[in-house]
Formats: C-alpha cells, structure tokens, sequence
C-alpha cells in the first residue's frame, strides 16, 4: 500500500495511523507507506525547507489495528534509533522531531525479548472431563468473585497518610499508591511525601494492607534515555527497599502532563525494571469532573456485569482538595454494597492474577469415574507473578462434595472451600501459579 500525503492532508487510512506535521505550513512534504503489519515508513522531501521539522505520528490504541504502542521505537535510514517525544500517558502518540539529513524513517513495533504475550484460548482454562464427570476450571477472579476493582491514589500527597489510608483501613480496601520518590528538586511543586514522610510509608508497607506503585521520581518527564532510566530505576529501587523479599512487579504510570524523550520503546524500561503500564483505562475521580460518584456507581456495575477489572484513580483526599472526604466516603460505600461479588486489591494482584491466567493452560492426564489427574501449565515468571490462582471443580452428582480430596503433584492435600453452585456444590481451592499436577479424587 501506497499513500501519497500532501504537505498537511491526511489520507484516511494506513491501518488507522495517522501521520502529520507538528506546527508546520511550509513547502516540504511526506509520504506514509505501510510496509508490514506494525511497520511504517515515512520519507520525507524538504523541498529545499531548512526550517526544523517534526512529525506527529497518531497509532490506534484499540480496536483491530490496534498497535502495541509500548513496543514502538523508531529508526532512520541507518537503523538508527531516533529520539521519539510522547507524553506520561499517550505512548501511542509520537513527536519525532527530525535532525538535518534524517529524510526517511521507519515507525515500528519491535517484538520484546519475551516474544508477543500469549494468550491462551478460554477453552484452554476447562477440562470437561467425560470418563469422571467432573469439571475443572481457573476461575475468572480470586473467592469466586465477579469482577476487580483497584483504587488508585496519584503524587504522594500528605492525604494519602492523614486521610485515605486511615479511611481505606476503616473499609477493609487495598489502595494503590502511586508514589514520586524524589529526591525533592528545587523548584518542583511536585509533593514528595515519599521522602518527607518516609517513616510513615515504611510503616504503612510493614503493615502490608497497601500496595505501593512507580509514579516516576519527579512526575516531570525525562529528555533523554539516561534520564529516563533514572526517572524510572531510581523510582523502583526506593520503593524495593520498603518491600523486602516481595515481588518486584509493580505498577508504573509515567504520570499527566509530563513529556518524555527516548530512543527506547516503554517496553524496554517496563521489563529491565519489572514494571507493568498502568497508565490508561482508569475513572478520575478528581471531584471537578463533576458527578464522580455517579460516574464511579455506572462504571462498576458495567464492570461487574462484564466480569472485569474496574480501576479509578484519586489525587488528594479532603474538603477543598482534589476530592472531598464525603465523595471519596460515598464512592467506598458504593463498593462496599458490592464487595460480595468484587475483587478489592492492589493494581499488582489484579495484573498477576490476569496474566498468569491468560498464561495458563489446564491438561488432562488421566481420569476414570472417581478421580482425575490434570497438569497446569502456567507461563508466568514465578518469582514477579506470585498471585495464587483459584481453580473450580464442580463433581458430578454421583461425587460426595465433602469428600473429595485434591493432592498436588507431592501428594500433601489442598484445603478446599466447598460452595453453593446452581443446583450444586463446587470445590474452591487456591494453587500457586506454577506449572504442576494435580489429582482429584471422589472417594480417598
Ligand atoms: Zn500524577
């Protein structure tokens, strides 16, 4: 495919791509051509223009053209990796600003070094099993819940020691805090309660009920890769330090308003640090959007009649601040009325338990009318992704509920919940994401 674009115009289709110039009116021109699925070249012709120019390149972030934004670097015609500006929280959208002499650039995803994640078929989840009756499945979400819900909190305000974690404790819910752990610069009207109030984090991290995430050092952008790096190491190591011996999977959300400049795709930082994006799709629950608690009451019911995971995020807890004490109150209310039916953790359970189930693959070994062997198969990382997942067996009539009996691979019995199902009983049981075997048996 060929598209021939005017200095400005832009055709309708490269696969959903947009392709245009930043702030300029001049003579010079480009053309866009898709050359491969992700895979874009642009050439430009400067028409004797010295002016600096700079490309804006737009990608799909949903639908089937969808590109994995955080996959995307982008090259000149030496295979150089070129200098790409997005902001904190639109990596799809690129700045590419183009020194003398670049002429023809390549936009393309890049595989991570992990490959493209796989998911495996929801068919792959369940084993129906014939020869026992049985059935065994990887619940959709943890305590036979229905959906998840995260409560995020942004900037590490002092609030969020004095007001939200005290209150959240009052409901029972996980927050997740997303924390600049400084050094303080000057100049920055940025908070850094992180490292003001660094014995009360401490504190709050040993009681374990909160979860802490990556907001970046500064919350102001990074201009080079060196920069970046540290804006998002040096974010990471801090709040490592306060979570010894735990897994170092945690949220990172580059932060609004904010311009980072890089040659490297998001991916690159995400996995060396073993962060995961969590910068889109969450409800703000800042109070001058208006009607929050509303937005927040209809968002949740469709998640739940949905089966997915319900973020929303806050700034500052209080009267005259971002939101106040009584919209945050009336939000958790409307949380707390559902919490049979919903998940309340932290943004890093959710993700763990999502990708280790998406990851996983049940197999049947052997089975006869009174018991079953299968073998779970789980490609997650072990050591980063150390949600246990839930697993359902529903027996057949014939089967004594109370009785059955499920032994892992070295023979120890798990403890299982036996719940009300439809017209039956089904057994609950939690199993560590790793790939294993387990038997179930009717009459041990
Ligand atoms: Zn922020």
């Amino acid at each position: 495919m060929l598209w021939m674009a005017a200095s400005h115009a832009q055709l309708p289709d490269l696969g959903g791509v947009k392709v245009s110039w930043d702030r300029y009116t001049g003579p010079a021109s480009f053309t866009a051509t898709s050359e491969a699925r992700f895979k874009l070249r642009v050439q430009v012709d400067r028409k004797a223009d010295t002016q600096p120019l700079t490309l804006r390149v737009e990608l799909p972030n949903t639908g089937p053209n969808a590109w994995p934004a955080n996959d995307v670097e982008v090259r000149d015609e030496g295979s150089a990796a070129l200098l790409v500006q997005r902001s904190g929280i639109e990596w799809e959208k690129l700045l590419i600003p183009l020194r003398e002499g670049v002429n023809s650039i390549v936009v393309q995803a890049e595989e991570p070094f992990a490959g493209w994640p796989k998911t495996a078929p929801e068919k792959d989840r369940v084993i129906q099993d014939a020869a026992s009756g049985a059935q065994v499945r990887i619940a959709n979400w943890p305590h036979g819940r229905r959906a998840a819900l995260s409560i995020r909190f942004d900037d590490s305000h002092p609030t969020h020691l004095s007001k939200a974690i005290p209150i959240l404790r009052e409901y029972g819910f996980k927050g997740t805090f997303m924390v600049n752990p400084g050094p303080k610069e000057p100049g920055s009207r940025q908070n850094f309660s992180f490292e003001t109030q660094h014995a009360e984090w401490e504190e709050v991290m040993k009681r374990g009920d909160m979860e802490l995430a990556n907001h970046s050092a500064h919350h102001r952008g990074a201009r080079s890769d060196e920069e970046m790096e540290v804006e998002v190491g040096s974010a990471a190591e801090a709040i490592w330090k306060l979570t010894p011996g735990r897994s170092k999977l945690m949220a990172l959300n580059l932060g609004g308003g904010t311009r980072w400049e890089t040659t490297r795709t998001l991916r690159h930082y995400l996995d060396k640090h073993h962060q995961f994006d969590a910068s889109s799709g969450s409800l703000g629950m800042d109070d001058s959007y208006g009607g929050r608690v509303e937005a927040f009451r209809k968002a949740l019911a469709s998640h739940l009649e949905r089966g997915l995971w319900c973020r929303m995020h806050y700034h500052y807890i209080g009267d005259g601040l971002s939101s106040s004490e009584a919209n945050f109150r009336a939000a958790l209310d409307i949380a707390k009325q559902h919490q049979d039916k919903l998940w309340i953790a932290g943004m890093a359970d959710i993700h763990k338990y999502q990708a280790e189930r998406s990851s996983t693959k049940l197999t049947l070994v052997k089975s006869d009318a009174n018991s079953l062997t299968f073998q779970l198969d789980c490609g997650t990382d072990a050591t980063l992704y150390d949600q246990p997942l839930t697993i359902e067996v529903t027996p057949p009539a014939a089967w004594d509920a109370a009785k059955v009996e499920v032994k892992d691979a070295s023979g120890s019995a798990l403890k299982a919940e036996i719940v009300k199902s439809g017209n039956g009983r089904l057994l609950r049981l939690e199993v560590t994401p790793q790939t294993s075997s387990y038997s179930i048996d009717s009459s041990p």
